[in-house]
């Protein structure tokens, strides 16, 4: 954008801004509205947006019912404490939440963030067995290429080398690292460890199907059925972080549906509300859930973010569950993943390609060659999208129509063929 086409706002704060995953002089695009799938600029170009806020925008932005429910929301209260008082957003969530997820979950714990709920489901694990008289088991195992935060509680457990997190290796006590066991010498290697260390470990924690952050890496529900029996041989719970998956990302409502293994906790956030307010939600299972009922000192989760279950989140989220219920977002998700995986095929033949993958509604082009430089060349193109690391990639909203999920493959398969020619 021309610096004269900036408004004076954007010119006079920026000095005052610290960016996300990035130096003081990261580029950013003034956005004056959000509807739909497109993102409108100060200077009146509008972007298709091919990353869904983040992952978050299911239904698009600023989609009609979800902003009326906030409105009604608004007109009785935004937020009331949630600690010695109740509201019937949270409520009518949890008991929602609880009936749509498949397995007998039957507690829910609100935050306003993902890595805020990961921590939670942490200390849930943590202290289930201390409950259980069995203190030593406090440690974490994550997998390769896993994300499931930035907080300090979670850094430990993203992928420590390729991970975005890598500056602190050592600095905090480290999770119990190893691979997705992807196949039969990884699933020893992991029962291996998980024999080794079994009175030590509180849980695993996976990102199932998809780990997103970590470099957009597919594999197959196999994969967590067997880590769902390695779990059970060996007493150690099991952490879903479906907070990029969760929602009809990967074609299912919930990812691990398509594996039927269900974890002993999960974690959703990102799309929960639609994308409309901070939200976060971690799950827990009824064993775990019991154990909390006992009188043991530990049987309290001593957590209370200040904003959690925050009210006019919830009316979101209840919102976009209605529009789960009565619009076929599921069938939206498998038609993007038939046209990404058509479209996006070409870029297979580019020298540097290494790979191109889909799942459901997320297409990734994985490269030989980090991305940052092809950044700026998609909003030339009337398009927002970010690639990361050696990944470009497309997480659309569900609703996305089939013309402008060309505009954004046409768009991914320009960028990557021209970035391709211009290295030889
Ligand atoms: C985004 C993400 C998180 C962190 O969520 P925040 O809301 O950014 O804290 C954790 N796990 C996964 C899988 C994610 O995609």
């Amino acid at each position: 954008m021309r610096e004269q086409d900036t408004p004076s706002w954007f010119r006079t704060g920026r000095s005052a801004i610290w960016p996300p995953y990035a130096r003081f002089d990261a580029e950013a695009l003034p956005v004056v509205r959000a509807a739909g799938v497109r993102l409108t600029l100060a200077d009146g170009r509008e972007l298709i947006d091919g990353v869904a806020n983040w992952w978050t925008a299911c239904h698009g932005h600023s989609h009609p019912h979800l902003v009326q429910a906030m409105a009604d929301q608004l007109q009785q209260f935004s937020h009331v404490m949630f600690a010695g008082l109740a509201h019937e957003g949270a409520y009518r969530l949890a008991e929602r939440l609880t009936a749509l997820v498949p397995g007998d979950f039957t507690r829910v714990f609100f935050s306003e963030s993902g890595s805020v709920s990961v921590e939670v489901a942490l200390k849930m694990a943590a202290q289930y067995w201390m409950i259980a008289g069995q203190r030593g088991k406090t440690r974490f195992v994550a997998f390769r290429g896993g994300y499931h935060g930035d907080t300090l509680g979670t850094m430990p457990l993203c992928d420590p080398e390729e991970g975005m997190h890598a500056m602190y290796a050592g600095v905090f006590s480290p999770a119990l690292l190893a691979d997705l066991p992807t196949d039969p010498a990884r699933q020893a290697a992991l029962d291996r460890l998980l024999g080794d260390h079994a009175d030590e470990i509180a849980a695993v924690i996976v990102e199932p199907l998809v780990q997103g952050a970590g470099g957009m890496r597919m594999y197959g529900p196999q994969t967590l059925t067997a880590l769902r029996e390695l779990c059970d041989r060996h007493g150690v719970l099991l952490i879903y972080d479906e907070i990029f998956t969760g929602f009809g990302r990967t074609g299912s409502l919930f990812a691990f549906e398509q594996a039927g293994a269900a974890p002993d906790i999960l974690c959703l956030s990102k799309a929960l509300s639609g994308g409309m307010a901070p939200l976060a939600a971690t799950l827990a299972r009824r064993p775990i859930a019991q154990a909390f009922e006992s009188d043991h000192p530990a049987a309290v989760l001593m957590h209370g973010p200040t904003f959690m279950a925050g009210a006019l989140a919830c009316a979101a989220a209840n919102a976009s569950l209605d529009l789960f219920e009565r619009e076929p977002r599921l069938e939206q998700a498998l038609a993007i993943e038939r046209q990404l995986k058509a479209q996006l095929e070409p870029c297979r033949a580019f020298p540097g390609v290494i790979d191109v993958r889909v799942k459901g509604a997320i297409g990734a082009v994985e490269l030989d060659q980090e991305t940052d430089g092809l950044r700026r060349a998609f909003p030339e193109r009337g398009v927002w999208v970010r690639p990361f690391g050696r990944i470009v990639y497309l997480t659309p909203p569900l609703i996305i129509d089939p013309a402008d999920l060309a505009r954004l493959t046409d768009a991914v398969v320009a960028v990557v063929s021209q970035w391709s020619r211009s290295r030889l």
